[in-house]
């Protein structure tokens, strides 16, 4: 159900608009105009649809000879204009005929500038959009509702030295004689206004590539080209990929990747134009980590996955929005991995993706990923991990359990059943229902219409073993009673014999015969399922005694629920620092990225200045073997993911251990990359200037300060941004705070950067009571849809009184558009103040003398 006073009329519809955008970047104002044909379905005086911040100078009506000029209101709490007839309009086709003004803002959405300064140092402007979720109504009077699907046709008149870019192709230049040349793109298919864009600046373009017939570009500010390869071979291989995979051509015209360097999330995917963070499109190859591709590859396979599912079938309305994102996260996985199956993306999946769902779905203050929207404003709410990541780790377990091959025959009878049209979440399980034969719909409701995921208890039971399941919170209730539908793989060895089963679990608890006494059992076999799985002795120890069984994602998941059970209280951390003790031989990076995650919480939460020498010791003892193997510099041949692993462990031992021989030895390399930024592997790169922050005195802060603002691509500039936010001195903390009030910082990044310096182990706190002191302030600065990642950084101020001074601070003063987001991770971080007082004495005897 969605509240009637937030939805328009349905009375008229729009079919086609003729748009023209006049931007002047010099003033940040712009002119259109714009000519609508839509349906009047019943005669109407009143015509209502969607305007924000807009100047409408004139409306009119016109059918042959008629012409009927409109009175205009605006509602400006509901971002509306009403446009009023002294006689109603008769049933039929008209056509609206609209002048109107707006302004280019500053605040990453609707039309809005963006900036950069050029190889001379000269600022350049930039006009851009941001339409998702509502706000294509700040950049043209428009039905702003995703079902309200329309083509387009566009024109754009812009200085003749800048380049334009839209939706559609380019088919007509006509020069106007003042310096400037209006610009019209071809008509695109009928879609929702969300999706319409227009892009206007300095910018370059690669050559068209041509994928099947579909030319495909990478646009950047100029200056960029030679950031632009890596990109475009992603693009080409995803373009093919995706076409295959879903069996239905690409449905526009041509594809436009845009980089823009001041932008809100990661990307957007406007049909034929999407647009992108810099850092998410623009790559040198040479300098860039394989995480730093990889991030590259995945939104670009993300985006073009939107271009069917999104663009093509779309959302009703944004209660839907769930399902298209994690939709297109899930197909990211598959097009990544396809791509570059050396990188295990569905291991790092199981790894990232799905662990940060967990982090909020266990709380109690989690939501349902479908959840009623009334107004827009709550859609953009669901832009968080439980849409991403739970919805996608979600669709995963699915796929894998009804099989590949019927899951992508019931997305692709979906996409070609609607294409062009709107869909409700239940059309999608419809298709799968139909292409597997297995009941989807009834298993995915259970996932998706209640908050919360499932521990599964293991036990060994007489000839075989039992599965019983409860709600996992990392703060339990035993009022709860949910319950899920669970596809369970289980694998292991039974009297001696290999065995590999699936069951649905559905009551609370099934026993589940083997036929003989059970030595092992593995009860989340591949690592796809959505939950968390708890193994009675004495199975828990069979499984440490044969972890090099296990394939890496299930020891992947080993250690992650073993962690999450020391959070939650269920486990103590000295068998946790015993099971970590057993994975000393492990090799594979996603596994240790986990143990170093679980250890660098340890150190953080549970270790005070006199346990520190004993905790870095076991760090270190841990870690020099795999040290001492690996080396610091990558062996010829030697895997993307070998190398990945070299970087955690060097950072590990710089920054948890705290060896004096790998600073020194890091702050060497870190000087001669500078001098010659090729000589150093990527991956080790990384490693010494986290490390080097770590132990940074304030000259380090001004020399990496300063190669922030000058290296030239965005991953650079990324690594020494995180790094000025993790030097361990207050004034460092001072610095970093002046650099985001002056703006030195990026607005895009600002609530990042604050949330990074809340996590330091010893300055956070110094920063928790600089933020507070200035919040108001900050809160200028931070775009308001980006607010909720301060919050990030909350959970890691777990010493009780700061913790407390949190709490109370922000009952009085909450973040006006992240409320959940604090909730949620107040919630956390209670949690993590009890481990701490639970667990500090415990970790002396806990770790090895
Ligand atoms: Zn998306």
């Amino acid at each position: 159900m969605t509240d009637p006073s937030y939805r328009l009329p349905r009375q008229v519809v729009p079919r086609h608009y003729r748009l023209r955008m006049e931007p002047d970047l010099d003033t940040a104002t712009f002119a259109g105009s714009e000519v609508v044909t839509l349906d009047v379905i019943e005669a109407t005086d009143r015509v209502e649809l969607n305007a924000a911040e807009l100047q409408i100078d004139q409306a009119r009506f016109v059918r042959g000879n008629a012409c009927a000029h409109a009175e205009v209101e605006y509602d400006e709490e509901r971002q509306r204009a009403t446009l009023r007839l002294s006689e109603p309009l008769s049933a039929g086709r008209w056509e609206l005929q609209c002048r109107f003004k707006g302004i280019l803002n500053d605040q990453l959405r609707g039309f809005y500038l963006s900036t950069f300064d050029d190889e001379d140092g000269n600022r350049q402007v930039i006009a851009t959009t941001q339409f998702e979720a509502t706000d294509a109504r700040r950049a043209f009077p428009c039905w702003d509702e995703p079902d309200f699907k329309a083509s387009f046709g566009v024109t754009l008149v812009v200085p003749e030295d800048l380049m334009a870019v839209s939706n559609g192709a380019e088919i007509e230049r006509a020069p106007l004689g003042d310096g400037r040349v209006a610009i019209t793109f071809a008509d695109t298919i009928v879609m929702s206004t969300y999706l319409v864009a227009f892009v206007v600046g300095p910018f370059e373009a690669t050559p068209p590539a041509d994928v099947n017939g579909v030319p495909l570009r990478i646009v950047a500010p100029r200056g960029k080209m030679h950031l632009t390869e890596f990109a475009l071979e992603c693009s080409r291989f995803c373009l093919d990929y995706l076409a295959t995979y879903y069996g239905i051509p690409y449905p526009g015209d041509k594809v436009d990747m845009v980089a823009i360097p001041d932008f809100a999330f990661g990307a957007m995917e406007n049909l034929g134009c999407i647009t992108y963070r810099e850092s998410a499109l623009l790559v040198d190859d040479d300098l860039a980590t394989s995480a730093e591709k990889m991030r590259i590859l995945d939104v670009i396979g993300h985006e073009l996955a939107h271009m069917w599912f999104g663009d093509l079938v779309t959302m009703k309305w944004w209660n839907g929005i769930w399902l298209n994102e994690a939709f297109a996260t899930f197909m990211e996985m598959k097009a990544t991995d396809a791509f570059r199956p050396g990188w295990k993306r569905w291991l790092e999946f199981a790894a990232a993706e799905r662990p940060w769902a967990f982090k909020t779905d266990e709380l109690a203050g989690t939501r349902p990923v479908e959840f009623e929207v009334r107004s827009p404003a709550q859609a953009e709410g669901m832009f968080d991990g439980i849409t991403y990541g739970k919805g996608s780790a979600v669709l995963r377990m699915m796929e894998q359990y009804v099989g590949e091959e019927p899951f992508r025959a019931g997305v692709e009878s979906y996409l070609r059943r609607h294409a062009y049209g709107n869909t409700e979440t239940s059309d999608l399980w419809e298709s799968l229902d139909g292409s597997s034969g297995r009941p989807v719909g009834k298993i995915m409701d259970t996932w998706i219409l209640q908050g919360g995921y499932p521990q599964l208890t293991v036990r060994a039971e007489e000839g075989g073993v039992s599965l019983e399941q409860g709600r996992f919170l990392l703060i339990p209730d035993p009022a709860d009673t949910s319950t899920w539908k669970i596809p369970v793989q289980l694998r292991g060895m039974a009297g001696g014999e290999p065995f590999e089963t699936g069951v649905l679990v559905e009551g609370s608890r099934v026993t589940v015969p083997l036929g003989r006494p059970v030595d092992w059992v593995i009860a989340n076999a591949g690592g796809h399922g959505f939950y968390r799985s708890r193994y009675e002795e004495p199975l828990l120890d069979a499984l440490v005694d044969r972890l090099h069984l296990l394939d890496p994602v299930e020891r992947f998941v080993l250690v992650d629920d073993a962690w999450t059970f020391v959070e939650a209280g269920r486990s103590g951390v000295s068998g946790f620092v015993s099971l970590a003790t057993a994975f000393r031989d492990e090799q594979e990076q996603a596994v240790w990225g986990s143990l170093l995650g679980a250890i660098a919480a340890i150190g953080h939460h549970l270790v005070t200045a006199s346990t520190r020498p004993q905790y870095e010791r076991w760090v270190a003892g841990l870690l020099t073997p795999l040290a001492d193997q690996l080396g610091w510099a990558p062996a010829a041949e030697e895997t993307d993911l070998v190398r990945r692993l070299r970087g955690r462990v060097i950072d590990s031992l710089g920054r948890l251990a705290n060896l004096p021989e790998v600073v020194e030895q890091a702050r060497s390399i870190h000087e001669r990359r500078v001098a010659e930024p090729t000589s150093v592997d990527p991956e080790v790169a990384g490693a010494v200037i986290s490390v080097c922050a770590a132990h940074g005195d304030a000259e380090t802060y001004e020399t990496f300060l300063d190669r922030y603002q000058t290296v030239s691509n965005p991953q650079e500039s990324l690594k020494y941004l995180r790094a000025l936010a993790s030097f361990d001195a207050e004034d460092a903390v001072d610095r970093t705070f002046e650099l985001i009030v002056d703006r030195t910082v990026r607005n895009q990044d600002t609530s990042w950067v604050l949330a990074r310096m809340l996590a330091n182990r010893t300055t956070g706190p110094y920063a928790w009571s600089k933020l507070r002191d200035r919040l108001d302030g900050i809160l200028e600065i931070v775009p308001p849809m980006t607010q909720s990642r301060i919050a990030d950084g909350f959970p890691a101020l777990s010493h009780p009184e700061v913790a407390a001074d949190v709490t109370d601070f922000l009952a009085e003063n909450p973040l006006p558009n992240a409320a959940r987001a604090v909730e949620q991770k107040l919630e956390r971080l209670s949690a993590l103040v009890k481990m701490r007082q639970r667990e500090t004495g415990a970790i002396a005897g806990a770790l090895p003398e």
